[in-house]
């Protein structure tokens, strides 16, 4: 690893001044970051902490506004929250069931929503599209845990695990920055690779994630399920998170559904997330329903597995929220 200065930031203005005087990268828990600078992947000259910014790190429940989520708050911290756990289970699920223990205790929601891509092409110095190579050995190469739906020119799947029910839930990032603060939809935060291959997100020099705001839950019910091949401490192959409202006809009034770990985004479906409207709680409904999800997969030569398997998470999802 190359040396570089570490320098804690004492505000939000600090930080965005810090972040933006020479080449320097913003850490959190640090369990993505320093694997990345281990790896050679990133070389910064500055890292600036922002976990001795204060006010970050709270989560704030509020019944007309919703939930508030500090960027500084641990995936723990989250998944063991009262009011996360009792009201928006599918963010509580998710957070549990990233990587470990230790992982959870340090790893935070913002660096979580902003951790690099895990293509292993991209983290290997292969030529990589995503770190202005030519082309990107994906495409062709060994692909059995990339998207199948959404790529091109990049195959990539996004790799948060808590992103896919913020989705769901219709989440807002708080930003700030040299230009002042900003509020977008999580699904604006993320750039497909069609728009352009070398961001992940939108965030600007100098601009930090704060907090995440969730609208009220309001009766919606939620769950999200994670494929993995471990147990634990392991990325989604695939995931699903549903959030639904059930009517008093006893069918769904709408809702979305949103997939992980089969896209370079977070793959908000939309004919499926329409489909809830009017649904009844059938295994026939809940199939096609599961069906509108994969609509135009596109899978590539190893990864056709995952079309069947997304579409039984789908199914399970839906399962899962209605029964809970
Ligand atoms: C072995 C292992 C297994 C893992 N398994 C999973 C898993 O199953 N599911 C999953 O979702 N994740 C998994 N992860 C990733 C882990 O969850 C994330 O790395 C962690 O949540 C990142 O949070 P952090 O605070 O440590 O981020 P950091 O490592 O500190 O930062 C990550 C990135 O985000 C940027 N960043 C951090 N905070 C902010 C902010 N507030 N504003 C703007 N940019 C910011 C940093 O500059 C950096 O680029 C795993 C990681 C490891 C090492
Ligand atoms: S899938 Fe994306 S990140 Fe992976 S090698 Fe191709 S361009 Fe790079």
């Amino acid at each position: 690893m190359k040396n570089f200065e570490h320098v804690d930031a004492r505000s939000l203005a600090e930080a965005s001044r810090l972040l933006t005087e020479k080449p320097s990268v913003a850490i959190a828990g640090g369990q993505d970051l320093l694997c990345m600078m281990k790896d050679g992947l990133l070389e910064p000259a500055r890292v600036v902490n922002l976990k001795s910014i204060p006010g970050l790190s709270r989560i704030v429940y509020d019944e007309a506004k919703g939930l508030s989520i500090g960027a500084l708050v641990t995936l723990s911290e989250l998944e063991e929250h009262p009011a996360v756990r009792q009201l928006y289970p599918a963010i509580a699920q998710a957070a549990g069931l990233v990587g470990s223990p230790q992982i959870r205790n340090l790893g935070t929601a913002g660096g979580n929503l902003c951790q690099k891509p895990r293509c292993w092409y991209y983290r290997g110095h292969f030529p990589c599209l995503r770190r202005g190579g030519d082309y990107c050995s994906a495409a062709a190469g060994q692909n059995r845990y990339h998207c199948i739906l959404g790529g091109d020119p990049c195959y990539m799947v996004h790799p948060s695990d808590l992103a896919v029910p913020l989705v769901a839930f219709g989440a807002r990032v708080e930003i700030a920055g040299p230009k002042g603060r900003r509020s977008v939809p999580l699904e604006e935060f993320y750039v497909p690779p069609r728009v352009d291959v070398t961001r992940e997100t939108i965030l600007r020099p100098g601009e930090v994630v704060t907090a995440i705001v969730v609208p009220p839950a309001r009766g919606r019910i939620s769950a999200f399920v994670k494929f993995a091949e471990r147990g634990a401490w392991d990325f989604a192959v695939a995931s699903v998170a549903v959030v639904v409202q059930k009517g008093e006809d006893g069918k769904l009034m709408g809702g979305r559904v949103v997939l992980g770990g089969v896209a370079p985004v977070p793959w908000l479906a939309p004919k499926a997330s329409e489909a809830l409207t009017g649904s009844e709680l059938s295994e026939a409904a809940f199939g096609r329903i599961a069906e509108l999800a994969l609509e135009g997969a596109q899978p590539l030569a190893q990864n056709g597995y995952k079309v069947p398997l997304t579409k039984s998470l789908v199914r399970k999802a839906l399962r899962m929220a209605v029964n809970a």
